[in-house]
């Protein structure tokens, strides 16, 4: 059997590749929907427990592919429940994962890149920069081991993904759109349905369109500001894209039916959280179906940003929702262990 030179995690390769892989194998096409099975359904870490595999065929995937989990280096509990996995990666870079109680389901926080490039402002992931890309199978890993352990604990399923931790998923596109094909594949895959999945971008319009087309998962655009100037000091890729083209893009997103999209706004004290700010938000987002989620800033050691008093959090709702949109304060979670939106920065990071 032919085998491949360098062994790749099983996990990086699509379902087409490994069908291909297959092929110059000399093994009928079935045999890919029934690895596949073995590796996010079964959850399966050796080839050797597949056992309606030939020993032949599984010493020759030994031959060429290994099939890893990730390193857990630490776990932190928060007092209101949520978890923060570390996971060392293979070449010793670090991420972080979110598990987040809700009622009655988990929902997992997932990262797309170690670091990120974007630089915006408010965010404790820019402060590190950016490494590296996470692979295809880094992404799906982080949801493979942890729904592995959810499922072990017997409490809640977990049933959300939301692409919200470190990095920016459209800016790693091949690879995020790759691992939601495996994570909400319900034959061979991990079967978290698509309307359960929600990528957040902070507005790379190019990539947005293409994301309503390759797959049927939720859009999320961190908005942060209804104005060029605000948005542009907060987050510099409003130099390139400024509002009116994200807004544009957001227009032409192919929605499913009865969809929205939602649009993100850390509130933060005397930067974008006066009625102003509230009256342009509702014109800016007028052309567009939208909910919009307000999350008070957290802050942490050292951000320059404060988050606003509780009256002024509520007066801003209260306007938005005033004028039709589904408004939900969203309090982040896992605060106290630095879990909370725009707190990741995974510990290999700090140290730098
Ligand atoms: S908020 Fe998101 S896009 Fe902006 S720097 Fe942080 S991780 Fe990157």
């Amino acid at each position: 059997m032919t085998a491949i030179a360098r062994k790749n995690d099983i996990k990086d390769i699509s379902q087409n590749q490994l069908a291909q892989w297959l092929k110059e194998n000399n093994q009928p096409l079935f045999r890919a929907n029934q690895l596949l099975r073995w590796i996010y359904l079964h959850q399966a870490d050796r080839f050797d427990d597949m056992t309606n595999i030939g020993k032949p065929l599984r010493a020759a995937l030994k031959d060429a592919f290994i099939n890893p989990r990730l390193v857990v280096e630490e776990e932190k509990k928060s007092k209101d429940g949520s978890t923060k996995l570390l996971f060392r990666l293979h070449d010793d870079l670090h991420i972080e994962t979110v598990l987040i109680p809700e009622k009655d389901h988990f929902t997992l926080c997932v990262s797309s890149q170690v670091g990120c490039s974007q630089g915006c402002d408010f965010c404790m992931t820019a402060k590190g920069g950016f490494m590296r890309n996470l692979s295809a199978g880094e992404i799906i890993s982080q949801v493979r081991d942890v729904k592995r352990k959810v499922a072990a604990n017997k409490s809640m399923p977990m049933t959300n993904i939301v692409f919200m931790g470190m990095g920016e998923p459209l800016a790693n596109y091949g690879n995020v759109v790759q691992a939601i094909k495996v994570i909400t594949n319900g034959d061979w895959g991990l079967k978290i349905s698509s309307r359960r999945v929600t990528v957040s971008t902070a507005g790379l319009i190019l990539n947005m369109k293409k994301l309503g087309n390759d797959t049927k998962v939720n859009l999320a655009v961190s908005l942060n500001a209804a104005d060029d100037g605000t948005r542009s000091r907060l987050m510099p890729i409003n130099r390139k894209y400024p509002i009116a083209d994200l807004i544009e893009a957001c227009k032409q997103y192919p929605l499913p039916p009865r969809r929205k999209i939602t649009f993100e706004y850390i509130l933060m004290k005397g930067v974008n959280d006066s009625m102003a700010d509230a009256k342009k938000l509702v014109e800016i987002l007028r052309p567009v179906k939208a909910k919009i989620n307000l999350i008070p800033f957290n802050e942490y050691p050292g951000s320059e940003f404060r988050r606003p008093s509780v009256n002024r959090i509520n007066r801003f709702q209260d306007f938005l929702a005033d004028h039709h949109y589904t408004v939900i304060i969203r309090h982040s979670k896992g605060q106290d262990i630095g879990a909370a939106c725009g707190q990741l920065r995974a510990k290999s990071l700090i140290k730098s």
